[in-house]
């Protein structure tokens, strides 16, 4: 084990694809080089870092269909606003009830205290054999920039801020999000990337290359207008951490929606498109079926 001020690296536990050869050492190094590369070298990452109320737990995890790495919180209630409900994390069709405001619990049992929060993460699995993994599209992965991703679900966590409501309040327009916390991990994910010189993927879904436009509409454009509203809410969730990212500049991170939103200089903006589908019908409440795990998961 490895203890680092924000973080505790327990590798003792093999995961399943790795059992033949698994060194746990050799990981809890591999990954406290990571971090402390984060820290030392990137304000982006050092901003997270520092937002951290409580240490995060690092442990090894073999990649699932959805995701090579995941964060959970240890208190699912107390990552979640007081007096709020903890929603469902997605709004596949095959739900009754999603992430639109309608609770995936009979009564709201958010604490708001803020929990601790653990990041499943391998990264040798973002590594090997031909990493960084070229993704369908173009981005590839890097294991510190999935690193970073889960560092945003933690520090969340850990403020007591998690909610994940739907990007879009139009159910017919996807921005490829998901829901707002993938918005806010992927969006700060990406001004690493654009720090560390890497390439910033368009959206949570889309692998394609971000690229910025001319955006002569400003406010108006509908993306901008969303990107505006969640960020604005980030400010008063987290703001010294919002403040810390706004202030770095353009010359070290060109992706930074917190700057654009102190700036209100939106005359560049990325070329994220929507996608419409029709709207599915929602179910007043959840069916009877077994209690939602009280530690969701979050890729
Ligand atoms: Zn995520």
């Amino acid at each position: 084990m490895i203890e680092l001020p924000h973080f505790v690296i327990d590798g003792t536990k093999a995961p399943k694809h790795h059992l033949d050869r698994w060194d746990p050492g050799r990981y809890e190094l591999a990954v406290a080089y990571i971090i402390r590369t984060l820290v030392g070298g990137f304000e982006v990452s050092r901003a997270l870092e520092q937002h951290l109320r409580h240490k995060a737990l690092v442990h090894p995890c073999a990649p699932h269909p959805h995701a090579i790495a995941w964060a959970s919180a240890d208190s699912a209630d107390d990552a979640t606003p007081q007096g709020e409900y903890q929603r469902s994390s997605r709004d596949h069709e095959w739900t009754p009830w999603d992430d639109t405001g309608l609770p995936s619990r009979d009564n709201p049992t958010g604490t708001g205290l803020g929990s601790a929060g653990r990041i499943a993460f391998t990264p040798s699995d973002s590594q090997r054999p031909n990493a960084p993994i070229p993704r369908t599209g173009g981005a590839p992965q890097y294991a510190d920039a999935v690193f970073v991703h889960e560092l945003v679900h933690v520090v969340r966590f850990s403020h007591g801020v998690f909610t994940q409501l739907r990007f879009d309040p139009d159910r017919r327009r996807s921005w490829g999000m998901e829901n707002t916390e993938e918005y806010y991990a992927w969006m700060i994910e990406g001004m690493y990337c654009s720090q560390r010189g890497i390439p910033v993927r368009r959206s949570y879904h889309d692998w394609s290359r971000q690229r910025f436009e001319d955006n002569p509409r400003g406010r108006g454009n509908p993306y901008v207008g969303l990107q505006h509203y969640w960020v604005e809410r980030f400010f008063r969730e987290i703001p010294t951490l919002a403040r810390a990212l706004a202030s770095i500049p353009e010359p070290r991170c060109q992706f930074n929606p917190f700057r654009d939103y102190v700036t209100g200089d939106y005359r560049r903006s990325s070329t994220i498109r929507p996608v419409y589908s029709a709207a599915h019908p929602i179910a007043a409440r959840p069916p009877p079926g077994p209690p939602i795990p009280s530690s969701d998961i979050f890729d």
